[in-house]
């Protein structure tokens, strides 16, 4: 039985004559229940089942909270679709960079419409945009027909505030400014059937300059390892074969649990998992990652030949000045110990341009350490002025022109090199594991390298969620067009 089977059995159980649990998850569960009653009495008058629509803004910490949003809206009784179209949309927003608010209000007025032709419909704002002062009071003004605003640190009462919703009939506001709980045990459903996002940790300490995160995910948090490893063993009973253990900062995992442990500690625990076939993990901060690591990744037949190691900006000047607490010198240390300890490791990045006052020369820095690293793919960035940063308080920001002229020439440099990194592996057979079809051509099916480059190759949609070799027969920049491997005898033809 899947562990959403065991929960909905649980909660189908419960007795809502009595007053609600005082603790979590048993509170939840009870919630889920009542909301369960109003979702159907709703559903009665409509005539039909209800739907839902959750558009997830953002990184894998976003993506990770929308299955458990998703986890508890099926408890309650609702379809998923894709289509906003739908009795409940959710935006599980994001806020690191200035567009990402835009987006979101750009979409609110088309929500508004759909919602004048379904007035039964509800609107969830929930995620890092929510945490900040300015965007609630901005939405309670402006866009009344919002029902429902959460932030980071309370997915885990979702049900509760359908709850209150449904029995209020007013704007629902629930935001928390910080928060040391950790709420275990509670639904989630996975995109993908057999490959999961699995949160180690929560918030973050670092405090870069540039970055809003730490203000809207509060404080690190680990999760203890025996929960962790038990959402993990009931993953793979439920198929799961790749995992990616999640953290803003997954080097400096274990340091506030019962007992310590460090990161490489725990990669070495999941990697007992029987069945578990692949380890992936994000984002490792380069000034945290330990020689205990690197050695426990060269050793293990599990984690991925990939690393995301974000740079930021190649100038030590500019480091100190985001506060990353590593130069240029100890970065470059770092990156190539790693190559030579894992000679066919991915290596990729994050780069921001035109953080305040950078200047040619710290620019060609940064060009300089791309050309030496050589990075399989790089995020690049232009620097984003987030209100209550330390860097948005600077008075040397960057012309305009200036940083377009930078990310141009970055991302030009940034692609040629990846080019000729994904060229490396041209003709060698490598396992791969296969993720879906082909957006593109449905007789192909798309699967990933343990590096993380994409393959395309003809086959079938059995393949999906299993490991096969496949060929890699002609790199197309940043990606392969391959061909299935057979297997004779243990030989790969
Ligand atoms: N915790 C991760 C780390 O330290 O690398 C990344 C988290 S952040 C959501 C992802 C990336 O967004 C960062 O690595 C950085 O490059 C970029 N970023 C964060 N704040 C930014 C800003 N104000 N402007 C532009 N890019 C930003
Ligand atoms: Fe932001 Fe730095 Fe924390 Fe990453 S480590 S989330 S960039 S503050």
């Amino acid at each position: 039985m899947s562990r959403q089977e065991e929960l909905k059995a649980i909660i189908e159980t419960i007795d809502l004559t009595g007053e609600a649990p005082q603790t979590d998850p048993e509170k939840q569960y009870y919630y889920i229940a009542k909301a369960r009653i109003y979702a159907g009495n709703l559903s009665d008058k409509l005539g039909r089942p209800l739907t839902a629509c959750i558009r997830t803004f953002g990184c894998q910490m976003n993506a990770r909270d929308s299955e458990k949003l998703v986890g508890i809206l099926e408890q309650i009784g609702y379809t998923i679709i894709e289509s906003e179209h739908a009795d409940f949309v959710i935006y599980n927003t994001c806020t690191v960079r200035e567009n990402a608010n835009q987006r979101v209000y750009g979409r609110l007025g088309y929500l508004n419409n759909i919602k004048k032709s379904n007035p039964h419909m509800m609107i969830a704002l929930c995620g890092c945009m929510m945490q900040e002062s300015e965007v609630v009071d901005k939405i309670r003004k402006s866009y009344s027909f919002i029902d429902l605003i959460f932030g980071t640190h309370n997915i885990y009462k979702f049900a509760e505030l359908i709850v209150t919703r449904f029995e209020s009939k007013r704007m629902v506001i629930d935001i928390w400014k910080d928060t040391d709980k950790i709420v275990e045990d509670l639904p989630s459903e996975r995109k993908y059937s057999f490959k999961s996002g699995v949160n180690i940790m929560f918030g973050c300490n670092n405090f870069c300059s540039y970055c809003i995160v730490p203000y809207v995910r509060g404080r690190e948090r680990s999760r203890e390892v025996k929960d962790i490893i038990r959402e993990i063993e009931q993953d793979v009973s439920e198929g799961v074969i790749e995992i990616m253990l999640l953290g803003q900062n997954v080097n400096s995992y274990g340091q506030n649990i019962t007992n310590p442990i460090t990161f490489a500690r725990l990669l070495q625990e999941v990697e007992k998992i029987a069945g578990l076939e692949r380890i992936r993990f994000m984002t490792s901060h380069p000034k945290d990652l330990s020689d205990e690591l690197i050695d426990v990744m060269s050793k293990s037949k599990k984690i991925c030949k990939h690393l995301h190691l974000p740079l930021q900006s190649g100038s030590s000047r500019i480091l100190k000045d985001m506060n990353r607490h590593y130069t240029k010198e100890q970065y470059l240390e770092v990156a190539h110990k790693i190559k030579k300890a894992i000679p066919d490791i991915s290596l990729t990045t994050d780069i921001i341009v035109g953080f305040p006052g950078e200047t040619e020369e710290d620019f060609l820095e940064t060009l300089d350490v791309v050309r030496e690293i050589k990075y399989d793919s790089a995020f690049t960035f232009i620097y984003s002025k987030r209100t209550g940063t330390p860097a948005a308080a600077k008075g040397n920001q960057v012309s305009e022109a200036v940083i377009k002229e930078r990310f141009d020439r970055l991302l030009k440099e940034v692609q040629g090199i990846s080019r000729e990194m994904c060229a490396r592996y041209t003709g060698n057979t490598q396992k791969v594991l296969v993720e879906g079809i082909n957006e593109q051509d449905s007789s192909m099916m798309t699967g990933r390298l343990s590096n993380n480059f994409l393959v395309h190759f003809h086959g079938d949609p059995s393949m999906i969620g299993k490991i096969l070799e496949v060929n890699l027969v002609e790199c197309k920049g940043f990606y392969y067009i391959g061909e299935l491997a057979y297997c004779i005898n243990g030989t790969v033809h």
